[in-house]
């Protein structure tokens, strides 16, 4: 999942962003309203985080640019304790979400996830595709019991891909969902990911091809078609 992240305070951002990348987002970062929109423009985000205060453009300003031409993708803003008009003018303008600082990293963490949950139309923190089970919360997949020990880069290509199970995704999709703008990373790397990821599962005894590359498309993530792995 790639965010967006649009806030002046430089050692709070970089907190943000740190802790972000941490849990396996990929963050873009812009200091002030006029970045916010250009990296908006050029790139494709699952939610962006807006604070209120910011130079050049408010956070307000950004967010009505924002919602004139996509009422889709999630906003969470963050604003001041005593800005409460800001909230709810926020709110008013197509906001998702908002959360007042100072505030603990936990929580931030927990609304994202929930945003990203209903920006997919999913109420589920655990995702199934036939015996494997990715949980959002931890972070984390299964093969039946085994937990597959994926790297945080294999687990954002995975979600990425239970997100959109049984639809084929293009190759720049999750390249685009799952890494920062500014790495420039070539199919081929992905390929190698989605193989390493492929082999973890044969090693946990998966005996399914629940990952298929479809040649000059993508890849898809599917449910086992016949019947149980045994
Ligand atoms: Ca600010």
């Amino acid at each position: 999942m790639k965010l967006l992240l649009v806030e002046d305070e430089e050692e709070l951002a970089s907190i943000i962003a740190k802790g972000l990348r941490k849990s396996g987002y990929a963050i873009d970062h812009a200091y002030d309203g006029e970045e916010a929109l250009y990296l908006y423009e050029v790139n494709e985000y699952d939610l962006i985080i807006l604070d209120v205060n910011l130079p050049k453009f408010d956070g307000l300003e950004v967010l009505n640019r924002i919602r004139n031409q996509d009422s889709f993708v999630k906003v969470l803003i963050l604003s001041a304790r005593s800005d409460v008009d800001d909230r709810v003018t926020g709110l008013d303008s197509g906001a998702n979400d908002y959360l007042v600082k100072p505030f603990d990293f936990k929580e931030l963490e927990a609304r994202i996830r929930m945003l990203l949950r209903r920006s997919f139309i999913q109420t589920a923190t655990v995702l199934a595709c036939g015996d494997l089970t990715l949980h959002t919360v931890s972070k984390t997949v299964y093969y039946h019991e085994s937990l597959l020990p994926l790297t945080k880069k294999e687990y954002a290509v995975l979600e990425y891909l239970f997100h959109n199970k049984n639809t084929v995704v293009s190759s720049e999709q999750i390249i685009e969902h799952v890494w920062d703008s500014e790495v420039d990373l070539f199919s081929n790397s992905l390929k190698y990911h989605i193989h390493s990821i492929k082999k973890k599962m044969y090693d946990s005894g998966y005996d399914v091809e629940y990952i298929k590359n479809i040649r000059g498309q993508g890849y898809i993530l599917m449910e086992d078609d016949h019947g149980t792995a045994e």
